[in-house]
């Protein structure tokens, strides 16, 4: 672990060579579609569905497992960053899927916690 200084606010907890840390600190050129202090939304490479958004924390945590008390305003701002997420993409109506994979039996590949939605079938 290794804390990256942000002006005027708690340090940041990310880990080297973390990939979804070096792209929520901007060290690649993936766009965001939308970002804050707390999260960054990105498509994902692979996409699922038409529609597939990651809502990912900025913070290092490896997975649900490692949530602790203090992470609770995160969750909850990745949900509601989500339902905005749903809304702009115009898929809240027709529906869409939020889903987070825990550990590798549970299909996590990338070990940095993060939301799925997807969306867009027809
Ligand atoms: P997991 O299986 O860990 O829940 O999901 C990881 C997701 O990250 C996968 O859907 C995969 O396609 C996506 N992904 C992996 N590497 C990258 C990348 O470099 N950029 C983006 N935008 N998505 C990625
Ligand atoms: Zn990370």
């Amino acid at each position: 672990m290794w804390y990256c200084e942000v002006p005027n606010g708690e340090p940041l907890i990310m880990e080297k060579g973390c990939l979804f840390c070096q792209i929520s600190s901007g060290e690649t050129d993936t766009e965001f579609l939308f970002d804050n202090d707390t999260l960054v939304v990105f498509k994902d490479i692979n996409p699922a569905a038409p529609v597939h958004l990651l809502i990912v924390p900025r913070k290092h945590i490896r997975s649900i497992n490692d949530l602790t008390e203090a992470d609770q305003p995160i969750l909850s701002e990745m949900i509601m960053v989500a339902r905005d997420m749903a809304v702009q993409h115009g898929v809240d109506k027709s529906g869409y899927r939020l889903f987070i994979n825990v550990e590798r039996g549970g299909g996590q590949v990338i070990f940095h916690l993060h939301l799925h939605l997807i969306a867009g079938w027809k």
